[in-house]
Formats: structure tokens, C-alpha cells, sequence
């Protein structure tokens, strides 16, 4: 028996996933060759994301509701580019919060905050607080931990790079990868999840509201729209390198497994490799 990370009630845990199941498998079933690829060890296929013994039973349950409504009324149809605009309610920062919620929560009890200085740790616990008593309805509001939800498309630049990136590159991260990371510096601390085509945000810490005022999800509903946004450049920053990191990664790939990769693409109809994002992602750029 352990205590469950939100409620925390002595329960048997369930294996949780910390990222919802469904982007993997919508990842998989997009790509050309059926396969997803971790980015700290590309040569291991993953076929499914983190899971740890994190919730009890009810809690499980309740993130799934949310899960569930983002999944129909938004995921799927913005990345099947059947919508790009969506009257959303509570249920979307419910679920954006609850994400947030399981990867600060991880990094804090696996001690992953190694870049986070001691005298900022009572702001990542504070947060923890805020996410779980607005989760399980205890407030009704998520306080200084709003969440912020970017939707996500190819970039075209008149140069053909991004931020020194090529453009296909940067596109390919940008609409594709999915990790998610707490960053920190010396004005900031956020939670950053990137997953297909969106980016949630979530500020632990910020000096200043500058550049947090787009893309906020509010907590009783709105619509949702792609539309110009200002972000910091610590966000901007993070999102380079990202993208940096997964094209170090790709270089890295073995000769035996980058084979695999060539003979799985082979073995592809054309027709679903035009259509797959990362193929459009790449066609629709300049570089
Ligand atoms: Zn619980």
C-alpha cells in the first residue's frame, strides 16, 4: 500500500501514465513507420510513455473524464486538421492542470529539479498544493497556476531556419515530439509540455506576468483558436532546444537501427507517407 499522489489515500496504486496513453498511440498510428522513438535512447523503440504507481483508483477515474473530453472535443480534431477553433469548458483546464499536476509531481519526488535552486523549492511545493486542491474541487480556481495551452503548426520563415534550426526540422519537432520537462532560470520556473501539436504551460514561478497573457486557458470555459501570440523567450528558448536535442538524437541513431528505420519506410505505401504530419510537416516547408 502506498499513498496516492493526489488524494493521498493509502490505496493500491495504479500504474499511471504520466502523459495520457492516447498521444502515443495517435503518434504511432500517424507515423510512417508505425514506431515511436525515445529521445534519451533512440535506439530503444517505445511504443508507450511513462508509467509509475502514482494514483488510487478514484483519482484515476477522475483524470480520465477530463482525458476523455479533450481527446474528442480537441485533440483529435485539431490534429486530423478537421477544427482549428473550439468552444471549450471547465473540463480543458481540469485536464491541462491535471497533466501539469503529474509532471511537476514527478520531477519533485524523483528528484529531478537538480537545475532548481533550494531557496525555489517551497514555490514547487506551493504549486503542487494549488494543482491538487483545485483538482479535487477543494478551490474552485487553480490560483497563480494557471495553465496556458499554444496550438501548435508548421512555421514558415522567409530564411528557411528557426532559430538556426532548419525550418523542417524545427517543424518536424513542432508539430511531433512529445516531452515534457520543469524548466528554471533566474526570473521563471514553468512546467512544459509538448506533445503532437500542443504546448501547455504551466508557470511555478514567474517575476513578471510579461508574456504570460496569451493562450491562458480559463477555468470555466472559452473558445480556443490559433491566433498571434506572445511568448517569453525562455518558452521560445526551450522550444529551440528541444528541437536541438532531437535532431542530436537522430544523428545518434545506430547504422543497424537507422537500416530499420529505411526498410520499415520502404515497405510504405507513398500515399501514407505524403499524408503522415511529419511528411506534411516536411513538404510544407522551405528548407
Ligand atoms: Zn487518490
Amino acid at each position: 500500500m502506498n499513498k496516492c499522489a493526489l488524494c493521498g489515500s493509502e490505496a493500491k496504486l495504479e500504474l499511471s501514465h504520466i502523459l495520457p496513453k492516447f498521444f502515443f498511440r495517435y503518434l504511432k498510428k500517424s507515423s510512417p513507420t508505425g514506431n515511436i522513438r525515445s529521445t534519451s535512447n533512440p535506439n530503444r523503440i517505445i511504443q508507450d510513455g511513462e508509467k509509475v504507481p502514482f494514483l488510487c483508483g478514484e483519482c484515476e477515474d477522475l483524470f480520465s473524464r477530463w482525458e476523455t473530453s479533450f481527446a474528442n472535443n480537441i485533440f483529435y480534431p485539431y490534429e486530423k486538421g478537421e477544427k482549428s477553433q473550439f468552444s471549450y469548458n471547465s473540463d480543458l483546464s481540469k485536464f491541462l492542470a491535471s497533466l501539469s499536476f503529474r509532471c511537476l509531481k514527478l520531477a519533485y519526488t524523483q528528484d529531478r529539479l537538480e537545475n532548481i535552486d533550494e531557496n525555489q523549492v517551497p514555490y514547487v511545493s506551493k504549486a503542487l498544493d494549488n494543482l491538487a486542491n483545485y483538482l479535487l474541487g477543494n478551490n474552485p480556481h487553480p490560483k497563480e497556476q494557471r495553465q496556458f495551452l499554444v496550438l501548435l503548426d508548421t512555421a514558415e520563415s522567409h530564411s528557411g531556419y528557426v532559430g538556426g534550426i532548419k525550418e523542417s526540422e524545427f517543424n518536424l519537432y513542432a508539430t511531433r515530439a512529445i516531452e515534457y520537462d520543469v524548466v528554471a532560470n533566474d526570473i521563471a520556473i514553468f512546467i512544459y509540455i509538448k506533445f503532437l501539436k500542443f504546448l501547455v504551460l504551466c508557470p511555478v514561478y514567474i517575476q513578471s506576468q510579461k508574456g504570460w497573457r496569451s493562450c491562458r486557458v480559463n477555468h470555466r470555459g472559452g473558445i480556443l483558436k490559433p491566433s498571434s501570440i506572445e511568448l517569453n523567450d525562455y518558452v521560445l528558448h526551450r522550444m529551440i532546444n528541444g528541437a536541438r536535442k532531437a535532431i542530436n538524437s537522430r544523428e545518434s541513431i545506430s547504422g543497424r537501427q537507422s537500416d530499420i528505420i529505411k526498410k520499415n519506410l520502404n515497405e510504405q505505401q507513398p500515399e501514407k507517407l505524403a499524408n503522415s504530419p511529419i511528411a506534411q510537416a516536411i513538404l510544407k516547408s522551405k528548407a
